[in-house]
C-alpha cells in the first residue's frame, strides 16, 4: 500500500533525523516515480507526496500534464540528460540533479527562461562507471558556472554504489557533504550550495545521518 510506505518512510526520517539531533522537516522527501504509471503516481499524491521525480523527459511532461490538478507538486529531473533534451524539459522542473558537464549547462543556459535550480552530481565512489564530477574538479567547475546566470547551483548530488558497505555509505555521504559545506562557505552568489542529495531506498537512513536535505526514494514507496 502507497500510503502505508509513505507513512513509513516518513517515520523512518523522523528516526533517522532523531538519532542525529536533525529536524525531520531539513529532509525532503523526493518521490521517485520512474517505474510506476500517471495513476500510481496520482495515488501518491493524494498520499501527500509533494516532490517527484523522473529520469526521462517524455515520461516527466507526459505525468505533468496529466498532474496539473496538482499545481503545487515539484518536480525534479534525475539521471542524465542528453543535451538535444534541455529545450522541451528545462522549463518545465523545479530541479535538475545532475549537472555533470560544463556543455550541458552552457544549453541549460541557452534554453532557460528563468534561473534553474541546480545540483553538481559528483562521482565521490570515483567509479568510472558513475557520471559525475571527480570530487578534485567541484570547485573548479562550480566557479566555471559563475558567468551562465540562468543556472543556480542549490547543491551537490551524489550516488553510493550498489556494493558499498555501510561504513563506505557513510564515508561517501560524509564527504560529499563536507564539499557542499566548503562550497557553501564561498557564498558564491551563482551558488549558494546549501543542499544535499543523496540517499535512496536502500540507503537514505545513512545519507540523513550525515545530512542529506534531498532524498530520492524510488522502489521503498512501491514495493
Ligand atoms: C532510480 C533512482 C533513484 C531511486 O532509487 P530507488 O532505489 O528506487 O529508491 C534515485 N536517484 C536516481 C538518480 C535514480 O535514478
Amino acid at each position: 500500500m502507497i500510503s502505508e510506505n509513505l507513512h513509513k518512510i516518513q517515520q523512518e526520517i523522523q528516526d533517522s533525523c532523531a538519532l542525529v539531533s536533525r529536524q525531520a522537516s531539513e529532509v525532503r522527501l523526493v518521490a521517485v516515480t520512474k517505474s510506476v504509471d500517471t495513476e500510481t503516481t496520482r495515488i501518491l499524491l493524494e498520499a501527500g507526496a509533494e516532490d517527484c521525480a523522473e529520469n526521462r523527459v517524455e515520461q516527466l511532461l507526459s505525468k505533468k500534464q496529466a498532474l496539473k490538478d496538482y499545481p503545487h507538486v515539484k518536480w525534479h529531473f534525475i539521471g542524465n540528460l542528453q543535451r538535444r533534451k534541455v529545450k522541451s524539459i528545462i522549463n518545465e522542473i523545479d530541479y535538475f540533479h545532475a549537472l555533470d558537464s560544463l556543455r550541458l549547462a552552457q544549453e541549460i543556459q541557452k534554453r532557460a527562461e528563468q534561473p534553474i535550480n541546480c545540483f553538481v552530481e559528483v562521482n565521490v565512489s570515483q567509479e568510472a562507471s558513475k557520471q559525475g564530477i571527480a570530487v578534485e574538479e567541484v570547485e573548479g567547475f562550480i566557479h566555471d558556472l559563475a558567468s551562465l546566470d540562468q543556472i543556480r547551483v542549490v547543491g551537490l548530488m551524489t550516488m553510493a554504489p550498489l556494493d558499498a558497505s555501510s561504513s563506505q555509505r557513510h564515508q561517501l555521504f560524509k564527504t560529499l557533504k563536507q564539499i557542499q559545506q566548503r562550497i557553501a562557505d564561498l557564498q558564491l552568489t551563482h551558488a549558494p550550495c546549501l543542499e544535499t542529495s543523496m540517499g535512496m531506498s536502500n540507503d537514505f537512513p545513512e545519507a540523513i545521518q550525515e545530512g542529506a536535505t534531498f532524498i530520492r526514494v524510488g522502489t521503498a514507496l512501491f514495493q
